[in-house]
């Protein structure tokens, strides 16, 4: 983008000079519609989040056998929700702000197998190419008990194919430990800012992992690039996935069900306000789908960014979508939230869910550190930076009363508001790495 064109884009959109100069902004959504509305665009159903939840049922049995760390969850995939009381204290001294309602966590942060909400799409995706595989060969039927496949026989027919996608880190971990354990081989591109022990790991699971010193948008070109020239070779795209969406859009069912156990009430009177850190868009957008699914227009689902990579913020609010990238206007991407270190937007995430999508807000890396040592010191749990995005979410809309008001949250709907702080990272975070960010929050 030249000057012209960019002066022109801010006379349009003046939140994009905010953007520009690095600013903290919030931007609350004018063009939200009813899901009945929204549904249509998003090209995606109900019916095929049930049959990607069905999928991951079948899988279950062979979890258990080939992690079995995942026994005591039956083969599922889900993590916890936990209130955070004294954090929410932290949050409205921090902010100056009360917080009606009660703040929980999501913790896909302790998900198992990957440590990341990533163990959501990215295991589901490479468990759907698994099973086509299976089945077209016919060595696999879909009332089979899937533990067949934690086996030599299985193992040597999946090394016949490989796997590659590119990441910042987490998804590559995802996709590979899972790729690995069912026998294909798996080229991992990895962008600059990844993290070096995922690397180590990966490399240590059989990972072939190749480095780059771009970021994540050359990651994922190169990566894509490289599998278009081999036909056995599938590659996850991370940018334009449906598959990948779909596994993280189970989380929904899964949270209404957790939410049912727990006596949590979600409707008219009873707002529930999610809050998502946001990368390239997938696992939000994704998550997000499947919250609408299960709690309707009850349901508020706000994405969060680093100043330093705002691209969904920016291309859901210039309509721009993957036609612009945080850089054409100078913004650097560089950010310590690493899962979210992504300059242009998935095209298909922002353009299918722009209309349900309640808010955007960016917040420093300084304010993610600080974030971070709150609440390891309030609640003692530790994430990785990228998780904390969201921790910011419940002051910023509690502090937009016009927002409020826009969508009928009265004083007494707000005083019963439940707000999910979703935490998408850092159970895996090796204690020197954790100890290192406990120290930067500190100083
Ligand atoms: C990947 C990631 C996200 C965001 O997911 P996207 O699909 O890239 O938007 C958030 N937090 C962490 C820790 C991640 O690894």
């Amino acid at each position: 983008m030249n000057t012209l064109e960019i002066e022109r884009l801010v006379a349009n959109y003046p939140l994009v000079q905010r953007l520009i100069d690095l600013e903290e902004v919030t931007w609350f959504n004018p063009i939200t519609v009813t899901l009945e509305e929204g549904l249509p665009y998003v090209g995606l159903t109900s019916k095929e989040v049930a049959e990607a939840e069905a999928r991951l049922r079948r899988f279950a049995p062979y979890l258990c056998l080939a992690f079995p760390e995942m026994q005591k969850s039956n083969g599922i995939i889900e993590s916890e929700v936990v209130e955070i009381p004294a954090m929410q204290k932290a949050l409205e001294q921090r902010y100056e702000q009360a917080i009606a309602g009660r703040v929980w966590l999501k913790k896909d942060s302790h998900l198992p197998i990957s440590g990341s909400i990533k163990a959501r799409g990215g295991i589901y995706a490479v468990l759907t190419y698994a099973e086509k595989l299976a089945i077209e060969a016919g060595i696999l039927d879909v009332e089979d008990d899937y533990s067949i496949m934690f086996s030599d026989k299985f193992r040597q027919f999946f090394s016949q194919y490989s796997i590659a996608v590119g990441s910042t880190g987490n998804l590559g971990m995802s996709i590979g430990i899972i790729s690995t354990k069912l026998g294909f081989s798996v080229n991992v591109h990895m962008s600059a800012d990844a993290r070096e022990w995922k690397k180590r790991k990966l490399r240590e699971h059989g990972v072939n992992v190749v480095e780059y010193v771009q970021d994540y948008g050359v990651a994922v070109a190169q990566g894509r690039k490289q599998a278009s020239s081999d036909p056995r070779c599938f590659f996850i795209d991370d940018e334009n996935s449906k598959t990948l969406f779909l596994g993280y859009a189970v989380a929904g069912g899964r949270l209404k069900k957790q939410f049912e156990q727990m006596n949590i009430t979600v409707d008219k009177n009873h707002p529930l306000f999610v809050y998502l850190p946001c990368g390239v868009g997938g696992g939000p957008g994704g998550v997000a789908f499947g919250l609408k699914l299960a709690f309707g227009d009850d349901v508020h689902c706000i994405f969060a960014e680093p100043t330093h990579s705002p691209c969904m913020l920016l291309g859901v609010h210039t309509g721009l979508h993957d036609n612009i990238a945080v850089q054409d206007l100078g913004i650097d991407n560089v950010t310590a939230a690493d899962g979210l270190a992504v300059g242009r937007a998935s095209g298909f995430v922002g353009r299918a869910m722009e209309r349900l999508l309640d808010g955007f807000y960016t917040l420093d890396d300084r304010e993610m550190y600080e974030l971070l040592g709150m609440l390891a010191s309030e609640e003692n749990i530790q994430l990785e930076p990228s998780a904390l995005a969201g921790m910011a979410g419940p002051a910023r809309v509690c502090m937009h009363q016009h927002y409020l008001d826009n969508h009928h949250i009265g004083e007494e709907q707000i005083a019963n508001a439940t707000h999910l702080v979703w935490a998408t990272g850092g159970g895996m975070v090796p204690a020197e790495e954790m100890a290192r960010y406990i120290a930067a929050a500190k100083n």
